[in-house]
């Protein structure tokens, strides 16, 4: 394949070679079955044993409070359905935003349909939580608040101390889908007051299919699946080994170069987002300026269609997304952009770039240059770009 600039780092990212590294042997030497009593299982036994620890002291917590699952998806799932039914008894109301990922909004409505009732707190124009409005859909039924830590396509990462703050003092229960932030920014469960947390492998680095859940000691939940005693008796089924060591491996990697990985981040993401306002006319940064992940990049251009974009981007060979799900069946635009405020037209013509460290000044400008060229074309065919310039004319 031509060389691709990838710039979908939100998306999924590429395995890091030392994660590969890592997960190689599991596959044909240490394969035993972690239950087994050989040495072949206890030497997987081990090697699950270690990456529990690994990803625990990533976040403060205990190994025994981090439970592995098959990504992110799982891990929401797993917290919402839980903790509802676990805790139906005390109440049947769950707070949460009107920008959650699917994993989690999907997940509410289908409690809805099983007499749970759920608010779904509204964000600012930068998509910032609003937190007065937080504060007053508590109730003395709400039984969970479940926000997300960072948005996977605006980039806005949300006051999560306040928000554990506020459940802890209240005596609800705090979960925040951390997919997006888990490995970029520093995270630690004691001081944000969270009591359960879902991240996923594939988004920083790590494999497809991996990802894990945190459930702080002596919260109620429920097993997702029913079997043996894996995940002390909460998610059975013999462990995937080579995932969850990658997985491991992964988060190892990323906050061992966190630091250095953030700077060069920011460095490309602020530089995208500079020239895209300075050179191409008629665009909205979209999330906040400052309070976003080191490496999102989102805008809406007026005029034209996301999709159009991305598909002329691709043939550059730029890799990007996009903020409407046409590809997907579907002509909604995304639910992000229109809680920020965005109409329906502004909303379809926006565009997401997440780059990575890996990504060059170059391959920005090359980037920005494409983009311009496609954008004016774009524009020039039309029609409401044209009436737009048409009435300007008549107004100067
Ligand atoms: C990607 C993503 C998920 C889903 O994770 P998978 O491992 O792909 O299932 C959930 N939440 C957010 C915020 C994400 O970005």
């Amino acid at each position: 394949m031509e060389k691709v600039i990838y710039l979908d780092n939100a998306a999924t990212t590429k395995m890091a070679p030392e994660v590969v590294e890592a997960m190689l042997p599991c596959f044909t030497e240490c394969y035993g079955n972690a239950s087994s009593i050989y040495s072949l299982g206890t030497q997987a036994k081990k090697a699950l044993g270690k990456a529990r620890e690994t990803i625990a002291e990533s976040l403060g917590a205990e190994p025994n409070e981090i439970y592995f699952t098959a990504g992110g998806s799982e891990a929401d799932n797993w917290a919402v359905k839980a903790t509802a039914e676990a805790y139906a008894f005390k109440g049947k109301h769950i707070i949460t935003s009107a920008i959650e990922h699917h994993a989690v909004l999907h997940t509410c409505k289908y409690l809805e349909q099983r007499g749970f009732e759920v608010s779904y707190i509204g964000v600012d124009e930068n998509g910032i939580l609003k937190m007065e409005e937080l504060k007053a859909a508590i109730r003395t039924d709400t039984i969970l608040i479940t926000i997300m830590f960072a948005n996977n396509e605006i980039g806005t990462i949300q006051p999560i101390k306040e928000i554990g703050e506020i459940a802890k003092e209240k005596g609800i229960l705090f979960h925040t889908d951390a997919v997006q932030a888990y490995g970029q920014l520093p995270i630690n469960v004691e001081e944000y007051h969270i009591d359960m947390l879902s991240a996923s492998g594939h988004k920083l680095n790590g494999p497809k299919g991996t990802g894990f859940l945190y459930i702080r000691k002596g919260i109620k939940s429920r097993s997702l699946i029913h079997g043996g005693q894996q995940e002390r008796g909460r998610r059975a089924g013999t462990e995937n080994i080579p995932g969850i060591v990658g997985l491991a491996a992964a988060a190892k990697r990323a906050f061992s170069i966190m630091e250095e990985k953030t700077e060069k981040e920011m460095r490309l993401r602020d530089y995208l987002i500079e020239r895209i306002q300075k050179e191409i006319p008629y665009c909205r940064l979209n999330g906040d300026r400052n309070r976003r992940l080191p490496n999102n990049v989102n805008f809406s251009f007026q005029f034209i269609e996301g999709e159009s974009l991305l598909i002329m981007l691709d043939m550059k060979g730029i890799c990007a997304s996009s903020g409407s799900a046409c590809t997907s069946g579907s002509l909604d635009p995304s639910h992000v952009l229109l809680a920020i405020g965005l109409s329906h037209e502004i909303a379809h013509g926006s565009l997401r770039l997440t780059v990575s460290e890996e990504n060059t000044i170059e391959e920005m400008d090359q980037t920005v240059e494409c983009m311009k060229e496609i954008i004016e074309k774009l524009r020039s065919m039309s029609p409401l770009y044209e009436d737009f310039c048409k009435k300007n004319e008549g107004l100067s």
